[in-house]
């Protein structure tokens, strides 16, 4: 068979409404039947193959289908299965198979990471001592089977042996990744053989990894993986790396001896070059040129362009269109947004209408001509993205030009203004405070759903919220809190929240994107410049602070989160987008300050999570991303005390980062790590204040006061009284009001009897 033109990388498994989601849940839920479930996985599987060959997509992917996580697959193909989950062996039970990824009675969950820097979560492999590794299961095989039974020949979807050797971990130092890839090679020569034998005639074998820093031990596990894949009997296999540059890690790619190769050229356009100045011999060339992280049209014209270059280079008959990487990515079909804006939508492209792109390239890799009709309407559009006076606005650009750095620092060191925030504010030394949320009750959830449906008037909401609010400032001087909180009653997510208030956002129907298992996100869609018609959070500061002599923290999202939890706009670069964002909350912050607000906290939980994968990329990054927070954060008198809040306790690297940010406190999470992830600010001596978490959130377990009190007395090994506060580690949305209750209480006797034992 010739090398099909047009290719996809992997679809969203989910389908259009959600179905699995809603047919996982109800069989969790003890709702539905396994033989129900397993029904609506193969209709939609059935579906998604269907489309994608009507799209023109000659061998779409099979086995990019997955109950749970497509990692968690492979793991369970291989018998990575570990001991705690009790599996007697064979072919892996659904039931286990869900253990795994969501617990057990008896047995913790895997852990869940992020897929490189998407905001999608694999289960995380291990290794353990001792585990024996075979292949247990022929998902991959029956599925291209069921495919080829409905008349589609598919390309079925492998992760690679050696990325998931590199993104699993080993449970205990005598377990070598080498050890591990070695044991696996066995199963997965003999899945790719199986493969073979019932008639695939390519695979597509995912090495993501190929794309980061690797060190001589991984680049020897890919020569000696490969190595002994090539010697058994294999479909073509079609090398797929995503999510940025191969870079140096070239070479090595080519040395695999894969038939083809697939690059992503949306992240990373200059590969295309790098590899025509390559022998490439007969290597098929895979080109992801449409972008299967985001939602925008592509430039067919300009794509075309690198489709030409790459015929000159390898010759029509070996190169291939596709998306930058699987669409999983994206949300699933646009023909389901019959409320958004009829401008702006034709701006954009979901899965299926990705399908169509790819289609139309594949089309011109022979035939230029034949689609210059398509080329034309896309040009139409296009034209009228880049000219829309929805987009652009005079103000925003003008603000921009203005910015000086002297509006990214604030007035005085952190020491000066330390001493006057203690006199605006009047707080005891071990400050106590929260992160900002308190529970979401089913009652909140209620009232914000029959809010938004029309059910319930605005006024009758907004006395809700009072109401909610009053109770939890009540709560907070019972409990003996030292700076309070409104408690986030209004919000439904801190991203959303501010998306739905500032000009240039857009918000889908079904705009979903599975972030792990069932669970999906709709992520808020940025394609203008952005502004803020008016206050967003100033109304409910102020009534807070109406109800108390004690100080309420105003509570913003950052500029950096909202970037990262959205769609971007892909006509300017990402620290532009994420600057105008940050105008935009300086604003807030003002507005805040001058209703006589002292404390403002700006969550920037996804900082860190928006480091580039490269390490050579970082420093520019970090420096727009800090840039950004300084602008949003830096407007305010020395009087006002900002505050930053970050989730996560991985600080080692990102340092000098924090530093500079430069929040009056920031508070982190610290109780899971036992206060290790400190010695990172002992090193740099970080002078601000800290409130390192002194109890999990995650969890509805109440604290014993002892484990907070030994957590702060390890904290203070580290950090001076003078910069410790004490808090939770996150916010309390997910918990019930009970256990908040006694937590607190706990957390602020906690403090009372540490300030008597230490000096300040
Ligand atoms: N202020 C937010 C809250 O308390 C912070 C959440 C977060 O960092 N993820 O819910
Ligand atoms: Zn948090």
């Amino acid at each position: 068979m010739t090398f099909p033109k047009a290719g996809n990388l992997g679809f969203p498994r989910m389908g259009a409404k959600r179905e699995l989601k809603f047919a996982l849940e109800s069989f969790w839920s003890g709702k539905s039947s396994e033989a129900e479930l397993r029904q609506v996985a193969r209709a939609l599987r059935t579906a998604h193959w269907t489309m994608q060959h009507e799209a023109g997509i000659a061998t779409p992917p099979s086995n990019d289908f997955s109950f749970y996580d497509h990692v968690l697959d492979l793991a369970v193909m291989l018998g990575a299965v570990p001991k705690r989950f009790g599996h007697p062996g064979g072919e892996v039970s659904l039931s286990t198979y869900f253990a795994m990824a969501r617990g057990a009675a008896n047995a913790t969950a895997m852990e869940m990471t992020k897929w490189l820097d998407t905001n999608y979560h694999y289960v995380v492999p291990e290794f353990e001592p001792g585990m024996r590794y075979e292949l247990l299961s022929a998902k991959v095989v029956e599925e291209y089977q069921e495919a080829k039974a409905l008349g589609v020949e598919t390309r079925p979807v492998l992760l690679g042996p050696v990325s998931f050797v590199l993104l699993g971990k080993t449970t205990d130092v005598s377990v070598v990744r080498g050890d591990v890839l070695r044991a696996i090679l066995p199963a997965y020569t003999e899945l790719l053989k199986r493969l073979h034998d019932a008639g695939a005639e390519w695979v597509q074998v995912d090495e993501p990894c190929l794309v980061l820093d690797l060190s001589d031990e991984a680049k020897t596990l890919y020569r000696e993986a490969y190595a002994v894949l090539r010697e058994g009997a294999s479909p073509k296999v079609m090398l797929a790396t995503y999510f940025g540059d191969l870079a140096e890690n070239m070479d090595l790619a080519l040395s695999l001896g894969a038939a083809g190769l697939h690059i992503d050229l949306i992240r990373a356009p200059q590969q295309l070059a790098a590899l025509a100045a390559k022998q490439t011999g007969e290597l098929c060339v895979s080109l992801g040129l449409i972008d299967g992280r985001n939602v925008w049209r592509t430039n067919l014209r300009h794509a075309l362009a690198a489709v030409e270059t790459a015929v000159k280079a390898f010759g029509s008959g070996r190169v291939q269109v596709a998306g930058s990487c699987s669409l999983l990515h994206a949300p699933v079909d646009l023909d389901f947004e019959t409320k958004m804006d009829a401008e702006i939508r034709s701006w954009m492209a979901f899965a299926k209408q990705k399908l169509g792109e790819i289609a139309v390239l594949a089309r011109g890799v022979e035939d230029r001509a034949g689609i210059e009709v398509e080329l034309a309407a896309n040009d139409a559009v296009l034209a009228t993205r880049r000219s829309s006076s929805r987009i652009h606005r005079e103000e925003v650009t003008q603000r921009l030009e203005a910015v000086e750095s002297s509006m990214l620092e604030r007035y005085s060191p952190h020491a000066v203004r330390a001493k006057l925030q203690d006199e605006e504010l009047h707080l005891p030394p071990l400050p106590t405070t929260t992160i900002g949320s308190f529970p979401q009750t089913p009652e909140v959830r209620k009232n914000r759903a029959a809010f938004r449906a029309g059910k319930l008037d605005e006024k009758s909401y907004e006395q809700f919220l009072e109401e909610e609010i009053a109770r939890c400032i009540r709560f907070q001087e019972t409990a003996g809190l030292d700076l309070l909180v409104h408690g986030e009653f209004e919000r439904n997510d801190m991203v959303e929240y501010f998306g739905e208030q500032l000009g240039g956002f857009l918000f889908s129907e079904n705009g979903w994107v599975q972030s792990y298992g069932s669970r999906c996100v709709k992520p808020p869609i940025i394609f203008g410049d952005v502004y803020r018609p008016k206050p967003m959070t100033v109304r409910w500061s102020t009534y807070a602070q109406s109800l108390t002599s004690r100080p309420v923290k105003g509570m913003l999202t950052g500029p950096v989160t909202i970037l990262q939890w959205s769609f971007v706009r892909d006509d300017q670069p990402r620290a532009e987008t994420c600057r105008q964002i940050a105008l935009a909350i300086r604003d807030e912050v003002r507005d805040l300050e001058a209703v006589g607000v002292r404390a403002i906290q700006i969550d920037e939980p996804a900082i860190r999570e928006g480091l580039p994968l490269r390490r050579a990329d970082w420093p520019l990054y970090l420096a727009w991303s800090v840039d950004a927070f300084k602008l949003a954060s830096s407007g305010v008198s020395d009087r006002t005390q900002i505050h930053t809040h970050m989730c996560y306790s991985e600080f080692n690297d990102i340092m000098d980062a924090i530093v500079r940010m430069d929040a009056d406190v920031i508070s982190i999470e610290c109780s899971r790590s036992r206060m290790e992830l400190l010695e990172a600010f002992e090193r740099v001596q970080y002078p601000n204040g800290i409130g390192p978490g002194v109890y999990d959130i995650h969890s509805p377990r109440v604290p014993a006061e002892v484990e907070m009190e030994e957590l702060l007395h390890r904290a203070l090994k580290v950090l001076t009284p003078r910069q410790l506060w004490i808090n939770p580690d996150c916010g309390l949305k997910t918990r019930g009001w009970a256990e908040v209750g006694l937590a607190l209480t706990g957390m602020v006797e906690t403090a009372k009897r540490m300030r008597l034992s230490i000096a300040v």
